[in-house]
């Protein structure tokens, strides 16, 4: 079997036109083919085509080596992911064997996920805030995420220094939404390294009482502030979750650092399905659970079930609302979600197949 050719798809999903979706197949000489997803970064779609160009003509089953061959390369990993994902489709769909079965098997037959973007479309505001979460709860959902740097000018100040009054707000909205969803369902919040060291101290102090799943990135992650995120974490009664934009070297700093208490790699991020796996197996060394982070398309969600079937010290995986409604379409059968879980499909490679006439719909250029 060998490679003939490698395609990018630049979908205008829902981040548009803020970022696209990357989605990249892989033909073969043997009419199968493979999808897989990369995160939307500047140069992505140059770089896929490079790399593609690169690997026409070798054994796509050879996964690892060709990961190994490219990454070596230093061509950056979440350029890799989309890549590695569709080599992996390949795999499965050749020898019939969904990517779980391939990885040592299903632990779970369905997936957790929490609903991250219930409040699109609400004000910044309790009220509304706590009328979107109920929403969602009725539609079957146990876990929910919101954003608290929110939609506040003096959150987004330079000094990373919000006004007082804006943190008592979002302190009310974290309420409204608790009280609204009730303490047997779980809440997390993100922060996104939006404020300054003392700030974030004394958002957490003052979001104890409200019982989080976890607080997300309260440093940058960027800016070798690993330490300043250890000084949290271990300040913090609330669990404290990040990892959305780093790669296993990364990982391996925050976990020896004790930096966090949850990690999030992200497929599309951190080079694919064996990093994520092997990302979640060194996490696990330290009794460190794994929440991936999934906010691009549904072949990234499909792509990341796969993994959560199968490692040990799966929690609970990102799901979005308020999606794209054609964002089903593009699939052969809709996400499997229900009730607040994903069930794990059992059909070869990610699980899904692509429908090209309705993903031609949405291409930009
Ligand atoms: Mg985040």
């Amino acid at each position: 079997m060998r490679i003939t050719e490698v395609k990018t798809y630049k979908v205008a999903g829902r981040g548009w036109p803020r970022y696209p979706w990357v989605f990249v197949e892989v033909c073969t000489d043997e009419g199968i083919s493979g999808f897989g997803e990369s995160t939307p970064r500047e140069g992505v779609f140059e770089a896929i085509s490079e790399v593609g160009k690169s690997i026409v003509g070798e054994d796509p089953l050879n996964v690892t080596l060709l990961f190994e061959k490219i990454s070596r390369r230093g061509v950056p990993l979440p350029f890799i992911s989309g890549i590695e994902i569709a080599l992996w489709d390949i795999l499965g769909k050749r020898l019939n064997e969904p990517i779980y079965q391939l990885l040592g098997g299903k632990c779970r037959d369905r997936v957790r996920v929490y609903v991250d973007g219930f409040f699109r479309g609400a004000e910044y505001r309790p009220e509304d805030y706590a009328r979107k979460a109920e929403e969602v709860v009725n539609e079957g959902f146990t876990a929910l995420k919101m954003d608290v740097d929110g939609p506040l000018p003096s959150m987004h100040r330079i000094s990373r220094q919000p006004d007082k009054s804006d943190i008592n707000l979002t302190v009310d909205i974290v309420a409204a939404v608790r009280k609204a969803i009730g303490h047997d369902r779980d809440l997390a919040v993100d922060t996104h390294g939006e404020f300054n060291l003392p700030t974030i101290i004394e958002l957490i102090r003052k979001l104890e009482p409200y019982d989080l799943m976890w607080i997300e990135d309260p440093v940058p992650l960027h800016g070798g502030n690993v330490k300043t995120m250890a000084k949290v974490t271990s300040l913090s009664r609330t669990p404290i979750c990040s990892g959305e934009t780093l790669t296993r070297p990364q990982f391996r700093e925050l976990l020896e650092l004790q930096a966090a208490d949850i990690i999030m790699p992200d497929v599309t991020y951190v080079g694919g399905i064996m990093e994520l796996f092997k990302t979640a197996a060194m996490a696990d060394t330290y009794h460190v659970p794994v929440a991936p982070h999934n906010m691009y398309g549904p072949i990234a969600t499909m792509a990341s079930v796969q993994v959560c079937a199968c490692i040990p010290n799966f929690m609970i995986l990102e799901f979005q609302w308020a999606d794209v409604p054609w964002r089903d379409k593009i699939l052969n059968e809709p996400i499997p979600v229900k009730r607040g879980y994903i069930e794990v499909p059992d059909k070869p490679g990610i699980g899904v197949e692509v429908n090209k006439e309705e993903l031609n719909k949405h291409l930009v250029a």
